[in-house]
């Protein structure tokens, strides 16, 4: 069976036979699986005057049309919007299909029922963070819970995890993917994995208590938080020195903050520490890893898992699926999964190096891989910069540019109207952690020219902070993820410009912090 073949073959098959089988394994999970039992796409199909054998190869999956972020949110006539995608079985349709009838006959017909619970039944779920204004809600049956663990045990294999080694997974304790997935994939890869459940759950002193104790070979954790712990760790003095590995998700994760947690391992006594970044997101309900590779070296990239979904990169403006290697936004569609099910999802992350189906350079594996930096399209943010008209300002460019700039620490960006005046113009203050003793008026000239070199704004004022008043700004164990950005921007009347920055909008005890901080200015 070929199903069989891309399961088992998963990270040896070659381009072609790959798409091949991807298309045939599409071709029957619409036909069992999603046709018959999701409302929102047997609508969609029979609107479209398609069916299952549409999908004769990878690219009729075109004709099908993409499901965006915006589907899934609510709306003042349907409450309950993400429910359209959740899988439910039709007993009648189940019971009429032979292989039913052979397991009932074989097994009885109590086996069989018990199948179709493990099969559909919903479970558990994650939800999607604040980037959107609604949490999503996704479903997993137990069937996605063993995708899950099977996902992240080869998540582990890719990021070149060990059984004898030792983990601290310091993802936030909440249902997200992030932190279940390293739960599951440790628990079935089969090595020690100690949750701290974040900076929430024990505060970085917890944390720092746990790493002490239990002296990890590997961190696995949100970039931000997992380098304040670091760096409260080397202000302390103390000595990590089995540390060989952080694993990095939650964020992107720019080639400045790997030099940074280098670094600091460094200080902390392990010189050889590697920094591998994960990619996930709650609609695919799985995550991919890179493999571990020197620092001087350029990463593989995220290895992807072809028997358990599709990646197609598309053009973000024309929506037209773009060839192997170019840059474009990622779009998703699942092949074995159960509870909520979303076909071609937009993520709105644009992957820079795009989709490669080469063997990778450091592990010889021939998963599809994607390479090079992810930014999300919901941190490109109009600013008011003069009051004739508005900019289009990318702060993945922004972010860049600070975590590769030297003598910085952590940092936060905010924005505000001029002297809070909703009628003036827009304003960027940074927040910055200065390190290794750098002078203050050399340090603004140099930020101030890395602005101007790759972006088309620069900030009007410059805020020096210690360490502490950083984690306060953060919001680093009050946050479920680090504020490295705030919006402290009036909200327009009209609610859909703003529909993705809700969770901003409500200030926390940080946020109070960073208004108190920039008036002092
Ligand atoms: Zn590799």
């Amino acid at each position: 069976m070929n199903t069989h073949l891309l399961k088992t073959r998963w990270q040896q098959l070659p381009e072609k036979s790959l798409r091949q089988l991807q298309a045939e394994q599409l071709r029957e999970y619409l036909r069992r699986v999603v046709l018959p039992f999701s409302a929102h796409y047997r609508e969609l199909f029979r609107e479209r005057g398609l069916t299952a054998d549409s999908i004769r190869s990878l690219e009729d999956l075109q004709r099908v049309p993409f499901t965006s972020k915006a589907d899934l949110l609510n709306t003042p006539d349907n409450s309950q919007k993400a429910r359209e995608f959740v899988l439910i079985p039709d007993p009648r349709v189940l019971s009429r299909r032979p292989s039913t009838i052979l397991k009932a006959l074989r097994h009885g017909r109590e086996e069989v029922k018990r199948g179709f619970e493990r099969e559909f039944r919903p479970i558990f779920l994650t939800s999607t963070t604040g980037r959107s204004a609604d949490p999503t809600p996704f479903l997993f049956s137990q069937h996605d819970l063993d995708n899950l663990a099977s996902a992240g045990k080869r998540l582990f294999e890719v990021c070149g995890a060990d059984r004898e080694m030792r983990l601290l997974n310091m993802f936030p304790y909440a249902p997200h993917l992030a932190f279940w997935q390293a739960h599951y994939g440790g628990a079935a890869f089969g090595v020690f994995v100690m949750s701290t459940g974040g900076g929430k759950v024990m505060g970085t002193e917890g944390n720092l208590r746990l790493i002490r104790k239990i002296k990890p070979d590997v961190l696995i954790g949100m970039p931000t938080f997992v380098y304040h712990v670091l760096h409260q760790a080397a202000e302390e003095g103390m000595r990590c020195e089995n540390l060989r590995r952080v694993v990095l998700g939650g964020e992107k994760v720019p080639d400045g903050m790997r030099r940074k947690l280098v670094n600091l391992a460094a200080e902390l006594g392990s010189p050889a520490m590697e920094v591998v970044a994960t990619y996930g997101f709650t609609e695919a309900k799985m995550a991919w890893g890179e493999c571990p590779c020197p620092a001087d070296r350029i990463p593989g990239g995220y290895h992807l898992y072809p028997d358990l979904g599709i990646f197609e990169v598309i053009d973000p403006k024309t929506g037209e699926v773009l060839p192997p290697g170019h840059p474009g936004e990622l779009v998703f569609t699942p092949l074995d999964s159960r509870g909520s099910v979303v076909l071609r999802y937009r993520t709105g992350d644009c992957i820079d190096g795009g989709l490669v189906y080469e063997p990778c350079p450091h592990c010889g594996r021939r998963a599809p891989r994607l390479v090079g930096n992810i930014s999300r399209s919901s941190e490109v943010k109009e600013m008011q910069l003069d009051k004739i008209k508005g900019t289009l300002v990318d702060f993945n460019q922004l972010e860049h540019v600070l975590d590769d700039a030297g003598n910085i620490g952590a940092w936060q960006l905010e924005l505000r109207k001029r002297n809070d005046d909703p009628h003036e113009v827009d304003e960027l203050i940074l927040h910055v952690q200065k390190i290794n003793g750098a002078d203050d008026d050399k340090l603004v000239r140099d930020l101030n020219s890395r602005f101007v070199a790759k972006t088309e704004v620069q900030p009007n004022h410059v805020v020096f902070h210690d360490a502490e008043e950083m984690r306060d700004l953060q919001g680093v164990g009050v946050q479920l993820k680090e504020q490295k950005i705030v919006d402290h921007r009036p909200k327009p009347a009209s609610g859909l410009a703003n529909a993705g920055k809700t969770a901003d909008a409500k200030p926390g005890v940080a946020e109070v912090g960073a208004i108190h901080e920039a008036r002092k200015e």
